[in-house]
């Protein structure tokens, strides 16, 4: 009897080893599962992992990546097991009081959030950005009445040319002539400008050619049509306009940008000194709204129209532009 009693009480601590044992193994093999591991010998699988029953051997679950590709899952198997959970039954679980290991899941760190898009600028935008960020540009001027310049003009005069130019020209304002076409520099100082950038070695096409002020100036704004009737554009409609001009050049981003007149010149350089103190010489540009990636140069020189009116001063004036061709490497055309 007291053998049988020996061997009964010996098979109930049997049965109640082992069902602890499974019961330990599914609830820790149910927490895995649920936070996204995956079996270390098998494919990525975001399926929850099955509990083992089979014989006495270890089972360690690696913590997955969603994305990482399954053969970097096989190569970590071998990696101490940080971040594991190991279940041990069986024969081990007799050898050790407390079989099953569970190790904190480690927090996914979630990907770096990419920086918002910083604005474009003329050195890493294409041909295709330029020429849509310009034409959007335009559009905006076209649209504008910031100053009471808005209120008079027949067409706004944003400025054309060559989006990726290596030369702009910049000159104060648009006139009787380039009011009427929207079209900077096409009246008679505009022929002479063409002239001085043929002399150059270019095409107009190959530079770009703008103002400060994109709206005609008018002495009398109540008579438009009348001829004679430009004036430079004043410190407020500069002020008002500049912005338009700082956004092309950043776009644009030119090697060199040519002021032509002393306004111009005096509103990109220094506001302090005459044209005949500034031309000359190469200044580098420094702008109110924009920071450009790299420098670029200015030289002042007379307005076109000024040389029309002064047919003297077109010596020095050429002597500036010999000065930007050496700096460009541009050489004149043989005749
Ligand atoms: S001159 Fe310039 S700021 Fe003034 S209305 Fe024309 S585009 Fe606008």
């Amino acid at each position: 009897m007291a053998d049988k009693s020996v061997r009964a009480l010996a098979a109930e601590l049997k049965n109640f080893l082992s069902a602890h044992e499974e019961e330990d193994f599914v609830s820790a093999a149910a927490q895995p599962a649920a936070a996204g591991f995956s079996r270390v010998t098998g494919q990525e699988d975001n399926t929850p992992a099955q509990p083992q029953m089979g014989p006495a051997s270890p089972v360690l679950y690696q913590q997955v990546s969603p994305s990482r590709p399954a053969q970097h899952a096989a190569a970590v198997s071998k990696q101490p097991p940080q971040d594991t959970l190991t279940v041990v039954f069986g024969q081990a679980a007799q050898q050790h009081p407390q079989p099953v290991t569970v190790e904190k899941p480690q927090p996914v760190v979630s990907a770096p959030v990419c920086p918002p898009d910083q604005p474009p600028v003329g050195g890493t935008m294409t041909t295709e950005e330029k020429t849509a960020a310009l034409a959007e540009l335009a559009a905006t001027i076209k649209n504008c009445s910031r100053c009471p310049l808005g209120d008079t003009r027949l067409n706004a005069v944003p400025g054309e040319g060559n989006v990726n130019a290596r030369l702009m020209f910049v000159g104060e304002g648009p006139g009787y002539d380039e009011d009427r076409q929207g079209r900077p520099f096409v009246g008679r100082a505009g022929q002479l400008l063409d002239k001085m950038i043929a002399a150059m070695g270019l095409k107009r096409e190959e530079v770009f050619i703008a103002n400060i002020a994109k709206c005609h100036p008018m002495v009398d704004p109540q008579h438009p049509e009348k001829h004679g009737n430009d004036r430079a554009p004043n410190a407020q409609e500069i002020a008002c306009c500049r912005k338009y001009l700082e956004k092309q050049i950043s776009i644009i981003l030119p090697e060199v940008v040519v002021a032509l007149g002393g306004v111009s010149a005096k509103a990109l350089i220094a506001d302090a000194k005459s044209l005949g103190a500034l031309r000359g010489k190469f200044y580098t540009l420094s702008l109110d709204n924009v920071s450009l990636p790299r420098p670029v140069k200015i030289l002042a020189t007379f307005h076109p129209a000024a040389l029309l009116r002064n047919p003297g001063w077109k010596k020095d004036a050429w002597a500036d532009l010999q000065m930007v061709m050496a700096h460009m490497g541009l050489k004149a055309p043989s005749k």
